[in-house]
C-alpha cells in the first residue's frame, strides 16, 4: 500500500501545511506512517528561519537518500521554506531528491501525491524487502493519527509576510501578505469541528495584519466569525505583530469568551536604536501602551513574546534595556533566540557579534525571564485547571500531558483514566500540586467532553460540576 512519511520542522505554519499534504495523502489512499523505512513517499516540511534547521533538513535529506538508494521507487520530497529558497542549488547539493515544492505549491503537492499513487500499489513487495537493507533512520513522523490528532486544528489565514524584518527570510521565501478569503477560512474551521476539533488556532506569520482581500475585514471580524461557528470549544491565534494590535482588536479580544486568555506579542527588544535596524515598525514606548491597551482588556490573560540577542550593533547598554523591559512586563513565555544571520537578509551582511557573547547574553535574559515565567505557573498552585490533552507524557508514558486555555503544560499520572476515555473526554481537570519552569504537576481529577461541559470524576465516574473548583 502506498504509504507516507511527513518530517516537519519549523513554525506552526509548516505544522498547518503538514497536516494539509497529509490530508491530501489520506484522500488519495496513503497510510501515513511515523516510519519512514515503511514509506513510499518520504516528505521534509522544511525551515529556515534559522541556520540551524537548514542544516538539520540538509542533514536529514542525506539519511532519506539510503531509501532511494535501497528502492529507486521511492520518492524524496523537500518542500517548505528551503524549498523555496533553495529551490536551484538542492539539485546540486542533494540529486536524489525527487521533486520540490515551494511555499506557495501545496496544491500541486497534494496533485502529484494523487498521480503517484496507482505506481506504488505495483511496487508495493519489492519495497517490502529492500527496505530490510537499511539502517535505522531516526526521526518519527509527523501528522500520523494518534487517539488525540482530532482535538487541535490549525489552520492558515494568512501566507508570506510584507514586513521585511531586517533578519527575516520569511518575506523572502514566502513571498508578501496573501490573505485567504473568510469563507475558505470558516469552511476549514467547519470540516475541523466536524472531526472533533475542541480547539481552532488561527496561524499566519502576521496573523493580526488580516484583512480580506473582497471585503477588507480584518482580523477582529474573522475572530468574531470563527468564534460564532456551532460545536467549537476554544479559539486562539498566532502570531501578532505590535504594529496591527489595534484598539478594535483589544476590544474584540476582551469582549470573546471563546478566545483562549493567551496573547503571543513578539517584542524581539528592548532597545529602540535596535528595533530601528530590525525595520519592526515600532517603538518600546509603542509597545507598552500596546500592553497598557491589552491589560486594559484583557486583564487575566497570559502575555507571550518571542526575544532576540546578540543582534548586529546590540551594545551592552542595549541589551540591557532589554533585561530591563522583561522583567517590567514579566512575561508568562518566551521564545528566546541568538541572533542567526540567514543568507540573502540585510542584517546578514552586517558586523555581527561574537558568539559567546550572544551566549552569555542568552544565559541572562532566560533568567530574568524564567523567574516571571515561574511566577506565573506558581499562581496555579493548589487550583484545578482545566486543559485540553495533547498525549501521553514523553518522559512517562504512564503520564498523561495537557495543556491549559493559557498555553501552561500539565503532566498528570494518568491513573484509573484510559486514553480511549480521554479521546472522547478530551479536557481533563487537574489539581496543580507543584509548579516548574516548563510547567505543572499535579493529579488527574476528572474529564470532560467539552470545556464547558460537567467533568466525571475519577473515583466514582459520577457526573460532577467541577468548574466552580477553578
Ligand atoms: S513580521 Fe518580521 S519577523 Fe515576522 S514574518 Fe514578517 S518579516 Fe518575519
Amino acid at each position: 500500500m502506498a504509504s507516507i512519511y511527513i518530517e516537519t520542522f519549523g513554525c506552526q505554519m509548516n505544522e498547518a501545511d503538514s497536516q494539509y499534504i497529509a490530508n491530501r495523502a489520506s484522500a488519495s489512499g496513503y497510510a501515513v506512517t511515523a516510519d519512514a523505512a515503511q514509506a513510499t513517499v518520504v516528505v521534509l516540511n522544511t525551515c529556515t528561519v534559522r541556520d540551524n534547521a537548514e542544516k538539520r533538513a540538509y542533514g536529514r535529506m542525506a539519511h532519506f537518500k539510503a531509501l532511494k538508494a535501497a528502492n529507486p521507487s521511492v520518492k524524496i520530497v523537500v518542500c517548505g521554506c528551503l524549498a523555496e529558497q533553495d529551490r536551484d542549488r538542492m539539485q546540486g547539493k542533494a540529486p536524489y531528491v525527487d521533486a520540490v515544492f515551494g511555499t506557495r505549491d501545496l496544491a500541486r503537492l497534494g496533485d502529484a501525491l494523487a498521480e503517484w499513487h496507482d505506481a506504488f500499489a505495483e511496487d508495493d513487495e519489492d519495497l517490502t524487502e529492500q527496505r530490510l537493507l537499511v539502517d535505522p533512520l531516526g526521526g518519527r513522523g509527523d501528522c500520523v493519527g494518534d487517539a488525540f490528532a482530532h482535538v487541535r486544528a490549525f489552520v492558515n489565514v494568512q501566507r508570506g509576510c510584507s514586513y521585511y524584518c531586517t533578519y527575516c527570510i520569511v518575506p523572502h521565501v514566502r513571498g508578501r501578505f496573501d490573505n485567504r478569503p473568510i469563507g475558505d477560512i470558516l469552511a476549514e474551521c467547519r470540516r475541523a469541528i466536524e472531526r472533533g476539533a475542541r480547539e481552532i488556532t488561527l496561524v499566519g506569520q502576521t496573523v493580526n495584519a488580516y484583512a480580506e482581500p473582497a471585503s477588507g475585514a480584518d482580523f477582529a471580524d474573522l475572530l468574531v466569525a470563527v468564534a460564532a461557528l456551532d460545536g467549537l470549544d476554544r479559539l486562539t491565534f498566532l502570531t501578532s505583530h505590535p504594529k496591527d494590535y489595534t484598539a478594535k482588536l483589544a476590544a474584540t479580544m476582551g469582549a470573546l469568551p471563546q478566545l483562549n486568555p493567551r496573547f503571543h506579542l513578539p517584542v524581539q527588544c528592548g532597545s529602540d536604536p535596535i528595533l530601528r535596524r530590525m525595520n519592526r515598525k515600532y517603538t518600546v514606548a509603542n509597545y507598552r501602551d500596546k500592553i497598557a491597551l491589552f491589560r486594559e482588556t484583557c486583564p487575566d490573560w497570559a502575555l507571550t513574546t518571542d526575544l532576540i540577542v546578540a543582534f548586529p550593533g546590540e551594545s551592552d547598554d542595549d541589551f540591557e534595556a532589554t533585561l530591563a523591559l522583561c522583567d517590567e512586563i514579566g512575561f508568562a513565555q518566551a521564545f528566546m533566540f541568538v541572533y542567526s544571520p540567514r543568507r540573502g537578509t540585510p542584517a546578514a551582511l552586517w558586523d555581527q557579534i561574537a558568539p559567546e557573547i550572544g551566549n552569555e547574553r542568552l544565559r541572562r535574559l532566560a533568567a530574568v525571564v524564567d523567574r516571571h515565567v515561574r511566577a506565573w505557573h506558581e499562581r496555579k498552585r493548589g487550583t484545578v485547571v482545566r486543559a485540553l490533552v495533547q498525549g501521553p507524557s514523553r518522559k512517562d508514558p504512564a503520564k498523561i500531558a495537557a495543556k491549559t486555555i493559557d498555553n501552561v503544560t500539565v503532566i498528570a499520572p494518568l491513573g484509573s483514566f484510559s486514553q480511549a476515555e480521554l479521546a472522547v473526554r478530551p479536557w481533563i481537570d487537574v489539581r496543580v500540586d507543584e509548579a516548574f519552569t516548563w510547567g505543572c504537576a499535579g493529579e488527574l481529577l476528572a474529564t470532560a467532553e467539552r470545556y464547558d461541559g460537567a467533568a466525571r470524576r475519577v473515583d466514582a465516574r459520577a457526573t460532577i460540576d467541577l468548574i466552580a473548583l477553578r
